[in-house]
């Protein structure tokens, strides 16, 4: 059996009538007779006439009731204008009948997935992907579905294997993706109360994938709600290191139970070396400013935002704590300073004028766009 490439599901019917077309379509012209009602059903369909297409389909079935190809399309139609439960109807007859020819059956089977699936029964259309699967294990369009459907519902440790699956037969390894099912996985239980199973998975995911952020964060989180916060700050240093791009999502939390701990000498050490793998995280210059002002140490304070300001001058976020400390210390002038550069920043010297049709920046005032030829677009 042929499999066909994902795509063409998915601009059914189209690619259906194209070829179909194609094929019915040469035939009357050679003999020049009129044309058959089902090539009409397609011409009807490739102008966009739905309801015409279908009464020529019903015309087709008539005189051959065994024209699967015309219940076949008849059925799509339906799918494409919503009609679910008629689409099924259409194509749930087709499958009690005899003698239909083997080639059509898969044809009717991902009909009926498609219809249980769009129209929302993903139960049913679990059952049509499975028996596709049945006939052939390798086909990857069943596979693709299969996993769209039990991602509708919340079926994450089969959504996982599906996904294994189709990554082996495809070759295509993401194992940042099978590391995301573990997550959800988890979080699906943990939901139940059950942190331990839970965090077994994250810690699946984080085997998948070392640098899964949500699997730390959720890790660190059960960790909390089963107080045990000693094991949630060791899961924290830990995403610290592997992930310092991304600490900021952590350090609230970690913060206040560091300081709940009375851990918070550690926050410092943590904070730097953040710094260190990542000179340019603003974040972390910004936090360990902070917990150094909180400590009294606000000249420290201002010292690590001038170093980061070194690294990130752009940041509008160091300068802002920047002029804090400065004004907190009484260091008036310099915070003048600061703050005069940071309305540098936003605002330009000059004026200028905005096209508001196209966007083009003017430093003169205009009424008439040089760029998308537009007549009074500039706003005064
Ligand atoms: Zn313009």
């Amino acid at each position: 059996m042929s499999w066909d490439p994902i795509y063409l599901w998915f601009i059914i019917p189209a690619a259906i009538i194209l070829s179909v077309a194609a094929l019915y379509g040469l035939k009357p012209s050679k003999k020049s007779k009129a044309e058959s009602p089902f090539t009409e059903a397609l011409s009807c369909l490739l102008a966009g006439d739905k309801k015409s297409a279908m009464e020529k389909l019903r015309q087709v079935v008539k005189e051959d009731t065994d024209n699967i190809d015309a219940y076949l399309l008849y059925g799509e139609i339906l799918r494409e204008m919503k009609q679910y439960r008629k689409a099924i109807q259409v194509h749930r007859e087709l499958t009690i009948r005899r003698n239909v020819k083997a080639k059509y059956q898969v044809d009717i089977q991902k009909s009926l997935l498609l219809d249980y699936h769009l129209g929302g029964y993903h139960r049913e259309a679990l059952k049509y992907a499975d028996s596709l699967l049945k006939m052939n294990k390798k086909d990857t369009w069943a596979l693709t579905k299969k996993l769209s459907i039990l991602e509708e519902l919340e079926e994450w440790h089969e959504a996982g294997e599906t996904a294994k699956r189709l990554q082996s037969i495809t070759g295509k390894t993401d194992k940042t993706q099978l590391a995301l099912y573990k997550c959800m996985e988890g979080i699906k239980i943990v939901s139940t109360g059950k942190e331990h199973d839970g965090r077994l998975r994250f810690r699946e995911a984080m085997r998948l994938d070392k640098e899964c952020a949500l699997a730390y964060l959720e890790l660190a989180a059960s960790y909390i709600r089963d107080e045990r916060p000693g094991d949630a700050i060791a899961i924290w240093k830990q995403f610290f290191q592997i992930l310092p791009d991304l600490a900021y999502l952590a350090m609230d939390d970690f913060e206040k139970t560091a300081f709940d701990l009375n851990r918070f000498q550690e926050l410092e050490e943590i904070y730097r070396g953040i710094l260190y793998k990542d000179p340019k995280n603003t974040r972390a210059v910004v936090a360990l400013a902070r917990f150094l002002d909180r400590k009294g140490e606000t000249d420290t304070a201002i010292e690590i935002c001038q170093e980061g300001l070194e690294k990130s001058p752009e940041s509008l976020w160091i300068r802002r704590n920047l002029f804090r400390f400065l004004t907190s210390q009484g260091r008036f002038e310099e915070a003048a300073q600061a703050g005069l550069e940071v309305l540098n920043m936003v605002i330009k010297e000059k004026e200028e004028f905005i096209c508001s049709q196209c966007g083009h920046i003017s430093d003169k005032p205009l009424w008439h766009c040089p760029k998308c030829k537009r007549w009074n677009t500039f706003r005064f």
